[in-house]
């Protein structure tokens, strides 16, 4: 342990930000919006709501859910999503440096945004 004394976890494993990332063994879910039929069975497995919902417009004027991706910043990596899918949206692939910033949906993005305007107290 060469944490000094006082210091805080920032990121991954922090209980306040709630960062899953450090859960995650290796593997990762990757999204692939082509395959995708948004029948949201992924998101009634899913332990930790990851996946990221929008409303689109249709031609006819109706309004239709669409799944957008996931928000990596809370996937443990359990793996259900992919076992719950019907189609081949979702694939088990080992996780690579600095894909899940690339391709994570925020799914709380005003907060993220209020929390990088947030001047520092530390100056
Ligand atoms: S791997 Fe698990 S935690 Fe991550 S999105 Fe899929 S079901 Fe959710
Ligand atoms: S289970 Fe698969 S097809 Fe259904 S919404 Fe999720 S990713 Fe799309």
């Amino acid at each position: 342990m060469d944490a000094a004394i006082g210091g805080t976890v920032i990121d991954g494993g922090n209980s306040v930000l709630k960062n899953l990332t450090a859960s995650r063994n290796g593997y990762i879910p990757a999204f692939h919006r082509d395959e995708c039929v948004d029948c949201a069975l992924c998101d009634l497995v899913c332990p930790d709501f990851c996946f990221v919902w929008d409303l689109e417009e249709k031609e006819d004027g109706t309004q239709a859910t669409r799944l957008r991706g996931i928000d990596y910043k809370f996937c443990k990596g359990c793996m259900k999503c992919i076992d719950a899918c019907p189609t081949e949206a979702l694939s088990w692939d080992r996780e690579i440096e600095g894909y899940a910033d690339a391709h994570r949906v925020p799914l709380f993005p005003k907060l993220e945004d209020r929390s990088s305007s947030t001047p520092s107290s530390t100056g």
